[in-house]
């Protein structure tokens, strides 16, 4: 979905957002029903899941020495073994969707390394242009509107449609 600001061979080579700590560990992706079923059935049968109210989380192990969690579906060496069935989350990420005063934004996660080399306008045109699909995913998926977090730049903000609970 970002091929236009990010490579496969960007993201493959960094890997960032398929690795947590402990701080971190709620943008790991919401899981739906069906696609749980799915993963267990495609990708590993052996997959454990954290149920959350209307979705699942990946249930990660710790490393032994470190805070440090990589996501159960990440091959080192190839990359999600998902490929484009990734979950919505992680197929927009770093993009997020936030919610702030009252009304959903879609935020950029500072943290990617490679995105933020890419211009600014580059980077708020995809967004713009994705922002229906992903406040419709938002529609059907409340728990992916996270509340507004201080240092995540404002990429779009939805008109009128919506007003969140979360502030
Ligand atoms: S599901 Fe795939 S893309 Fe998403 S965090 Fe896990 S390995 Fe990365």
């Amino acid at each position: 979905m970002l091929s236009k600001i990010l490579s496969r061979d960007e993201c493959a080579k960094c890997k960032l957002c398929c690795t947590f700590d402990s701080y971190d560990l709620w943008e790991t992706p919401i899981i739906p029903v069906k696609l749980a079923s799915r993963i267990m059935q495609d990708f590993e049968p052996d997959q454990k899941f954290i149920r959350k109210d209307d979705h699942f989380l990946l249930k990660m192990d710790k490393e032994p020495d470190a805070d440090l969690y990589y996501c159960s579906l990440l091959d080192q060496e190839k990359g999600c073994i998902m490929g484009d069935d990734k979950p919505f989350d992680c197929r927009i990420w770093p993009f997020r969707i936030m919610a702030l005063n009252g009304v959903r934004v879609i935020t950029l996660s500072p943290v990617c390394p490679v995105v933020q080399t890419k211009p600014l306008a580059d980077i708020q045109a995809v967004a713009k242009e994705l922002a229906p699909e992903i406040f419709a995913y938002a529609d059907e998926t409340p728990s992916a509107v996270k509340p507004y977090l201080d240092g995540y730049p404002i990429m779009v903000v939805e008109e009128n449609k919506y007003k969140s609970s979360l502030v």
